[in-house]
């Protein structure tokens, strides 16, 4: 019997995985990326010998990238060189004070105490719940798919919904637990990994400070880029063919079934499933003639910020920062309210610098530095001009670092790249150029959020940050462990293939 044939559209981190697990599962992968390099928003820039990452910075939950590699046999530590950041980063407020977070608890006690004296005891307290929560939306909830919400409210998840605080808000939960607005801010912001804002985003990402502390925030050898580095060798190794600047036109349906997807140069390629990669919305709106499916709901839906980003490859090193660096503007909650309410670009904005040199001397020149700068921003609307915006954010960034001790870092750069919410759309086809992809706001998450197959198109599968169960790295790689499960479950494996592989739900919550 001959073996059968899968497409993948996209070589970010979740095509990379659905790829590498089919291949291993005994299917023929032919996988096509827009791009000349994989690794999509996960991606590298690279230049007169410095190298940033693109997006993502920072690596939570490495249990998940082990397991990942497990599941096809392989051992992470042969492909990737994890090392645990410490401290995990430094926090700059505007009054000047400074706060160092760390996995070390004592160091953590004397930092908190500095700030709010006795909040050490209900940091403590505000970790136990966050732990709880990771457990539970880790075992019964980020793992599973939810074909519909029957599924999801079901008389024994709902008790674990009130566990995980899915139907309340981060912000006034961390507000009860601290009174200091300093540490209110420190406790809530990580919602900005997944682009959501804290006062909109539900309790359970109180996980995140969580994770941070006990799991630790981790950096692999070569950046975050090279982790889909990592994943394209062993998708090779399984025998998944590869085409790049490869852009998919559309996929083709015939008869109710996707068969394939028409490329740059007018050919049809065939399959027996097409793995949507390309994010969600974008794909959705572009890839899939309206007359065969349409969803124009998601025109509705609520999208995560965007980020106007430096790459600056600069002369000398800084030891003023550390690995991660968060500067918090004025207005915290009012910024908030900029960038997804009014979509404005905050007055005194708040950003976060990579300088992943400190850690690693691959990624700058000896004696130099390779600084990355994060501004979160407003994802595109008609009203904002990143011509106009974007050398106003740049400036007030070189400002508020010369204000902090770095007059000359504006001098130093020798190389510098920009990319801003319209590049972010226009390079790697995001919609609104929305970093993060659909928000995980309540209404958005679980069975709210596409599933990774399609209900009207048969042999059709997504993956990807705006599926389920949502946005960052690790979450893509469960993304596309779910659609690989789907995959086997609605099309049984070839014969002859190794069948059994187990999938990352499987494997239960705990490192
Ligand atoms: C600035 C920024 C900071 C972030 N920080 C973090 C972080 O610190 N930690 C973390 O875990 N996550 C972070 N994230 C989120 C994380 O990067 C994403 O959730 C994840 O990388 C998304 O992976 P993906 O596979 O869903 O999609 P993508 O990375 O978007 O990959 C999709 C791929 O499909 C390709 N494609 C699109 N259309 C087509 C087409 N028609 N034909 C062929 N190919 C196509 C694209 O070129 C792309 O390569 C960050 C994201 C950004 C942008």
């Amino acid at each position: 019997m001959s073996r059968r044939t899968a497409i993948v559209v996209g070589a970010g981190v979740g095509g990379l995985t659905a790829a590498m697990k089919l291949a291993h599962e005994g299917w023929r992968v032919e996988l096509h990326e827009k791009l000349d390099v994989p690794g999509g928003r996960c991606g590298r820039i690279e230049g007169d010998g410095f190298r940033f990452d693109l997006g993502p910075t920072i690596m939570l939950m490495p249990f998940v990238f082990e397991r990942t590699f497990a599941s096809v046999g392989r051992k992470l530590s042969d492909y990737l060189q994890l090392v645990r950041c410490d401290p995990n980063y430094q926090v700059t407020f505007r009054d000047g004070a400074t706060l160092t977070l760390t996995t070390e608890l004592t160091k953590m006690r004397e930092e908190l105490e500095r700030l709010e004296p006795g909040s050490f005891e209900r940091y403590l307290r505000f970790l136990a719940k966050g732990r709880e929560r990771h457990d539970v939306s880790l075992e019964h909830f980020v793992g599973k798919h939810f074909d519909s919400v029957a599924e999801f409210l079901t008389p024994s998840n709902l008790p674990r919904i009130f566990t995980v605080g899915a139907h309340r808000k981060l912000f006034g939960q961390v507000a009860q637990a601290f009174k200091d607005p300093r540490l209110q801010q420190v406790m809530s912001f990580q919602t900005m990994y997944l682009g959501v804002s804290p006062f909109e985003a539900p309790a359970v990402f109180s996980l995140l400070p969580y994770t941070e502390l006990a799991v630790g925030v981790w950096y692999p050898m070569g950046g975050m880029g090279a982790i889909p580095r990592a994943l394209e060798k062993v998708c090779r190794e399984e025998g998944v063919t590869f085409h790049y600047n490869s852009e998919v036109k559309q996929i083709v349906v015939e008869n109710g079934r996707a068969v394939g997807v028409a490329l740059p140069d007018g050919r049809v390629s065939k399959a027996d499933v097409v793995v949507c990669n390309a994010d969600y919305p974008w794909a959705y709106k572009h890839l899939i003639d309206p007359k065969v499916s349409a969803k124009p709901e998601l025109e509705k839906k609520r999208y995560t910020s965007s980020g106007y980003m430096l790459y600056l490859g600069v002369k000398r090193r800084y030891d003023e920062l550390k690995h991660h660096n968060m500067f918090f503007g004025a207005d915290f909650k009012g910024s908030f309210g900029d960038i997804f309410e009014r979509l404005q670009v905050p007055e005194d904005p708040s950003f976060y610098v990579n300088a992943p040199a400190h850690t690693d001397p691959s990624m700058a020149p000896p004696g130099k530095d390779a600084l990355y700068v994060l501004v979160p921003v407003p994802h595109q609307a008609p009203h904002l001009d990143w011509k106009i915006e974007g050398p106003k954010v740049r400036a007030k960034v070189f400002q508020r670092l010369a204000e902090l001790g770095m007059p000359d870092l504006e001098r130093d750069v020798e190389f510098e790249r920009v990319i801003t919410p319209d590049d972010w759309a226009s390079s790697l086809n995001l919609e609104r150029g929305s970093n993060f992809g659909l928000a995980q706001n309540m209404f958005q998450i679980g069975p709210f959020r596409p599933k990774v197959w399609d209900e009207k198109i048969q042999d059709l599968y997504f993956c990807g940050a705006s599926c389920q169960p949502g946005t960052g790295v690790p979450t893509v790689m469960i993304s596309a462990d779910l659609a690989v499960q789907k995959i086997n479950e609605r099309s049984p494996a070839p014969h002859g293939a190794r069948v059994g592989v187990k999938g990352l739900a499987a494997e239960g919550p705990t490192p």
